[in-house]
């Protein structure tokens, strides 16, 4: 089987039961998420289960692609399960994170690991190749992420670095082995616990750290020696050297890519303001990093919100000059695997309470935080100690910041007012807030979670920043959804669904865009994994003509490596399958068309800015002209927000009353007996 290893390693922890699945038999779903999705089905018979519930299975999967050199789609590895973090239900929910554990669980023979039941004591799960055991983890149950993984790798490959590691007769390695794992905020079952694997590759949304602690597994180690055997190994390397040449950075010019994000640069430091020395870092066969080592040690390899959610509290403190503070936060979180979405909205939140004067000393809600030192590493260690410890009012925190709120009965006033800033399913907003960009909001609040997929959002980020630096955007929007349009197959040329302006918002062509993203990612980025940060490549500055890698990257590289004849828009007709099977499983566990809705906040407070960035400009129409457009000051239409969900379910042939899907859809995707089974639930769309 080109591109697989061809088994899934299959382990029950309460009957300490290691056995194979074989990768045939779900083939069809490619990998990553729909191999997850499929697998979930099949093994769990009772959706309506919770997360912590010890029938609830994790799917930790890999793709044909991992492994191999095709570019930014070597390392991601896709987690799912019935996550904890979501409000009313835990979702069937979905994490990935980047690094290097899908490339050695490839290399140790295996396509994927399905975790079902629940230890009796602290385990890890040692893969070595084909060796698998699963092994007692009282001594590593209490320490961080980065001392387990240390622990463990003193036991797999001995001390120091670059020693061999003897795997049988012929198989050596000096690689150490790569491993996922909880730290005590997973132990402590708090909600917003995270996997963390090496110092900085997290898979944050869902609160599978605590769904791992509630299984008793504290880490999965996996070192492997063998190979992913490629179809056509030469026309991979002729595929890597053209995408490499053509639509990543020019090192001769770099700020050519200024609009593209295969070929962009985007290290950590767009955040941090580094002074000591530091280099790129990528997942292992990124054609381009984004994370970065620094000769300090602090923060490697973390990216994104982790970097910034204590940045500007450093800052403020220490009269707008950044200290380690910042630095030493990010690590904090990571090795004490909590989620960086949460503490961050999360503290901004208290924050605004303290000042309204009902959190602290002199409020309703007692809280035992020094905030005499924010901005200072004291207050974030004591913040996250006390939310992976449940210290004092921790123990509300590590629920998440939207139960807390509600324990405090502050939750509805809250939402209202937008100072608790959840826009859906009790999450954490994101930052590219459903009022202004409608494809992120929409897409979260139909699917399980923040998309967290920025398929659109240079549609926003280069004109904004390029306005606020007083300077005209090009290319011009007229040009951009042209180009756009074009690859938005099978959508394609309808610069409609790109009209970010108010009338439009609700539209039939917004429907698409939805649809067009949510199938989309499902299939190329979670289950080929191709990597968030670089795909899709719509537009690419590089090229004279400024057409992107999209559309003709994605299924040459696929093609490469498994011998197949898959056409883009197989893709996409793949990912709208594994998008039904989703939600046919959301709908066993109880979703309804009435539950599928914002919060208060965003249909009546107008949007003022995100925390992205207070100016926000997207392409729109405006007196038939393009342009873009200022959607600051908007607020969503509840009733036609409703006209548009029954438009999006109707497209997507689900049934406009409950959202529930049809017999005829499921069956024309090849779901009868996802079809059936519904049925017998009563919970068949008509
Ligand atoms: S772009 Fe960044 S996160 Fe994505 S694969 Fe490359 S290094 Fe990893």
């Amino acid at each position: 089987m080109n591109g697989y290893a061809g088994k899934i390693l299959r382990i029950d922890l309460t009957d300490r039961k290691i056995s194979n699945i074989d990768t045939k038999d779900y083939e069809e779903w490619v990998g990553g998420h729909g191999m997850g999705s499929a697998l979930f089905w099949d093994l769990v018979k009772d959706k309506t289960i919770m997360g912590l519930d010890p029938r609830n299975v994790v799917t930790i999967m890999t793709s044909p692609l991992s492994g191999t050199l095709a570019p930014g789609a070597s390392s991601r590895t896709e987690v799912q399960g019935i996550g904890i973090q979501s409000y009313p239900i835990g979702w069937f929910t979905r994490s990935n994170f980047g690094g290097r554990f899908a490339s050695m669980l490839k290399y140790a023979g295996w396509d994927g690991i399905v975790i079902e039941g629940q230890a009796d004591k602290p385990v890890w799960i040692d893969i070595r190749n084909e060796d698998v055991k699963i092994k007692d983890a009282r001594h590593l149950w209490g320490l961080d992420t980065w001392k387990t993984q240390e622990e463990i790798w003193r036991e797999v490959s001995g001390r120091g670095y670059g020693n061999w590691v003897e795997l049988g007769s012929e198989e050596r390695t000096t690689q150490p082995p790569a491993v996922l794992t909880i730290g005590p905020a997973g132990e402590n079952l708090s909600v917003i616990a995270c996997l963390i694997h090496d110092a900085g590759h997290s898979a944050g949304q869902g609160g599978f750290g605590a769904v791992w602690g509630s299984k008793k597994l504290k880490a999965v180690s996996v070192i492997g020696t063998g190979a992913v055997h490629v179809a056509d190994p030469k026309g991979l390397m002729e595929a890597r050297l053209w995408a490499q040449a053509k639509y990543s950075m020019d090192l001769k010019n770099i700020g050519a890519s200024w609009f593209s994000r295969f070929g962009r640069i985007r290290p950590q430091n767009v955040f941090w303001k580094r002074s000591e020395q530091a280099r790129l870092q990528a997942c292992i066969g990124c054609h381009q990093g984004c994370k970065e080592r620094s000769d300090t040690g602090y923060g490697n390899e973390s990216t994104c919100e982790e970097t910034s959610f204590y940045q500007g509290y450093d800052k403020w403190k220490h009269g707008g000059r950044q200290t380690s503070s910042a630095y030493i936060a990010t690590d904090l979180l990571q090795r004490y695997g909590i989620n960086a979405y949460e503490t961050s909205r999360g503290l901004a939140y208290i924050i605004a309470l303290l000042r309204m004067g009902v959190l602290g000393p002199r409020g309703k809600i007692q809280c035992d935080l020094d905030f005499n030192k924010l901005g200072e590493t004291e207050f974030a260690e004591q913040f996250v100690r006390m939310i992976a410890y449940r210290k004092g009012i921790g123990n509300d925190f590590a629920e998440g910041f939207f139960r807390a709120s509600k324990r405090w009965g502050r939750l509805e006033e809250d939402l209202k007012t937008g100072t608790l800033y959840y826009s859906y399913w009790g999450l954490p907003e994101h930052g590219y807030d459903p009022r202004a960009e409608v494809e992120w909001g929409y897409g979260s609040i139909l699917g399980d979670r923040d998309i967290n997929e920025h398929s659109f959002t240079f549609l926003f980020w280069v004109p904004s920043t390029t306005i606020w630096a007083g300077k005209t955007p090009r290319p011009p929007a007229e040009q951009v959804v042209k180009i756009y349009a074009e690859k938005l197959i099978p959508y394609e040329n309808n610069p409609l669904m790109l009209d970010y302006s108010t009338e439009n918002i609700y539209s039939e062509h917004m429907a698409k865009l939805v649809a067009w993203d949510r199938h989309y990612t499902r299939f190329w980025k979670e289950s080929v994994l191709y990597c968030d940060e670089r795909w899709p490549d719509f537009i690419n500055t590089r090229i004279s003509d400024y057409r992107g890698l999209t559309g003709e990257g994605e299924p040459r590289f696929f093609n490469a490596v498994t011998g197949k004849k898959f056409s883009f828009v197989d893709g996409m007709e793949l990912g709208r399958k594994i998008w039904n099977l989703d939600n046919a499983i959301w709908t066993l566990q109880g979703r309804h068309r009435k539950m599928v809705h914002f919060s208060d906040y965003i249909y009546h407070i107008p949007f003022a800015g995100s925390g992205n960035f207070a100016m926000y400009y997207l392409p729109g129409r405006e007196g038939g002209e393009w342009k873009y457009i200022r959607v600051n000051g908007r607020c969503l239409d509840k009733g036609k927000f409703e006209e548009f969900k029954t438009r999006f379910y109707n497209l997507e042939g689900w049934n406009t009353r409950s959202g529930w899907p049809k017999r005829r859809t499921l069956e024309s995707l090849g779901l009868k007996s996802v079809a059936d089974e519904l049925e017998k639930k009563g919970k068949l769309g008509a």
